[in-house]
């Protein structure tokens, strides 16, 4: 099943990670391959694979994603930043659970 996929794994605490955010709906932790002097992960904790399989009713859940990176932004004072979400493999999705990229400061190469 794909539940048990890594992303689903982190959010059970069933492998560790630096988790510097939570709510009910998302969690925030840090990329554990930085490629950015602040890589941040953002995602649901609902399993979802990727953007092509987001449905009518997760219009509310994405707003929240994209309002957490804003919030998390200016708690952590940054001047300017990057959000990316890639989509399928062909465009370097690895892990099939839906996750923006929150990059900023010196980038080496985008994700
Ligand atoms: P994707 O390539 O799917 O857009 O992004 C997956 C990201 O997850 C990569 O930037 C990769 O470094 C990160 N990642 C992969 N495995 C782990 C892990 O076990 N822990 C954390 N914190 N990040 C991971
Ligand atoms: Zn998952």
């Amino acid at each position: 099943m794909m539940r048990e996929c890594l992303f689903c794994k982190i959010i059970k605490r069933e492998i560790p990670s630096e988790i510097i955010y939570e709510t009910d709906k998302v969690i925030v932790f840090k990329d554990i391959h930085p490629k950015a002097e602040v890589h941040l992960l953002i995602l649901p904790k609902k399993h979802v694979v990727s953007i092509n399989h987001l449905e009518e009713k997760d219009k509310e859940l994405m707003g929240e994603l994209i309002l957490t990176a804003q919030k998390i932004a200016k708690e952590k004072k940054l001047k300017g930043y990057k959000l990316i979400i890639n989509v399928g493999r062909e465009a370097g999705q690895f892990i099939d659970h839906l996750h923006l990229h929150l990059l900023s400061g010196k980038l080496s190469e985008l994700p």
